[in-house]
C-alpha cells in the first residue's frame, strides 16, 4: 500500500485514446466538468490480472454519461480493450481501475452544449479497502444526516462525480465520530446504502436489501443476489425502514472495492459476522478468482493462468 499522491506516480494512464506518462495526464483548470460536476466514473477491481465484470463497468460508464446528457467518444469494446492493455502494461495482478469521463473546456456557460468529452483510465495495485481485521470482524456504521436525493433532484442512477459530494460529507462526518463508514437513508427515509457500497440485512436467514430505485444497483449487489440464489438463500428487494435494523441478525455491504464487507455495528447496535455473510463472502471470493467467471480474456490472463498457484 502506497501513500504517494495520485498525480506523482510512475507508469502510464490512458487518456483520450493514447497512453501518456502518469504525471502528464492532466486537465485544464477551466474544464466544464470540474466547475459544474459534469463527470462520471467507474471503480473496477483487478483479480489475478483480470478485471472482474469489465464490460458491465464500461457499459455503466456509458449509461452514466447518457444520464448526464453527454456521450463517451469510445465504445464499450474500445474501453474494455484499453483497460485490458493498461492492466497488462502496468502488470497489475491485484488492483483497482478508475475510468473517468468529463466535459472539456470549449465553453464555461452552465449549458454543456458544445463541450468535448474526455476519458481517462488509470490503474494501480490496491488489494483491499479495509484492514484484514476489519474485513474479518466487520466495520462500524453511523446513520448520516445526509440522504440520497430524489430522482427529481439528481441523476440518481448515474455514477456521477457530483453525487459523491454527499458521500464525502457523510463519510468524513462518520469518521470524525469514530465510525468506519456512513449509512445513508434516501429522501423518503428508507434505508439506502453506504458511501461506496450497497446494503444487505440478514433477517431469519433471508437477505433483505433496499430496492435500488433511487441509487446505484451495484454490480457487486447484483452478483451477490445471483450467488444467494445459487446457495438457496431467499432475497427480498424492498423498501426497508431503518427501524428494521433492530431485527437484523447480520448486516453487510457490497461493492467492487468493499467486496462482501461485514458490518459489526450500526449506530452502536452490534451484529455478528454470521453464517450467511460468511458463505456469501466466500462464494464471492471464489467467483472472482474463477477464470471462467470472466468473459473475454485479458492480455495478461494466459500468463496468469500458467503461473497461478492459489
Ligand atoms: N453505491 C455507491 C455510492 C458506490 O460508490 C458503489 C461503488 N461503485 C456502490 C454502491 C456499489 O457498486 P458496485 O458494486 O458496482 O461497485
Amino acid at each position: 500500500m502506497t501513500s504517494l499522491p495520485f498525480d506523482d506516480r510512475d507508469g502510464d494512464i490512458w487518456l483520450d485514446g493514447v497512453f501518456v506518462p502518469w504525471r502528464e495526464a492532466r486537465l485544464h483548470v477551466l474544464s466544464h466538468g470540474l466547475h459544474y460536476g459534469g463527470g462520471v466514473f467507474e471503480g473496477e477491481r483487478v483479480y489475478d490480472g483480470r478485471v472482474f465484470e469489465l464490460t458491465a463497468h464500461s457499459r455503466r460508464l456509458h449509461s452514466s454519461a447518457r444520464e448526464l446528457g453527454f456521450r463517451i467518444p469510445f465504445d464499450v469494446a474500445e474501453l474494455d480493450g484499453a483497460t485490458r492493455e493498461l492492466v497488462s502494461r502496468l502488470r497489475i495482478r491485484d488492483g483497482y481501475v478508475r475510468p473517468v469521463a468529463w466535459r472539456g473546456s470549449e465553453q464555461l456557460g452552465v449549458s454543456g452544449a458544445g463541450t468535448s468529452v474526455h476519458v481517462a483510465i488509470a490503474a494501480w495495485e490496491w488489494p483491499h479497502v479495509f484492514s484484514a481485521a476489519a474485513r474479518n470482524q466487520g466495520i462500524t456504521l453511523a446513520t448520516s444526516r445526509w440522504r440520497r436525493p430524489s430522482p427529481d433532484t439528481a441523476p440518481v442512477h448515474a455514477k456521477a462525480s457530483s453525487l459523491y459530494n454527499i458521500c464525502t460529507l457523510a463519510r468524513d462526518a462518520a469518521a470524525a465520530d469514530g465510525y468506519d463508514d456512513a449509512l445513508l437513508l434516501d429522501f423518503r427515509g428508507h434505508l439506502a446504502e453506504a458511501t461506496g457500497a450497497n446494503l444487505f440485512l440478514v433477517i431469519d436467514g433471508a437477505l433483505h436489501t433496499p430496492l435500488a430505485d433511487v441509487f446505484l444497483s451495484g454490480i457487486t449487489r447484483q452478483t451477490v443476489i445471483a450467488l444467494a440464489a445459487e446457495l438457496g438463500i431467499a432475497v427480498h428487494e424492498r423498501h426497508i425502514d431503518p427501524a428494521e435494523l433492530a431485527h437484523a441478525d447480520e448486516v453487510f455491504l457490497t461493492g467492487t472495492a468493499y467486496e462482501v464487507q461485514p458490518v459489526r455495528a450500526v449506530d452502536g447496535k452490534p451484529y455478528e459476522v454470521g453464517a450467511v455473510t460468511q458463505s456469501l463472502a466466500e462464494a464471492y471470493t471464489r467467483l472472482v478468482h474463477t477464470p471462467a467467471a470472466y468473459g473475454a480474456k485479458s492480455p495478461t490472463s494466459a500468463a496468469v493462468d500458467e503461473s497461478n498457484t492459489s
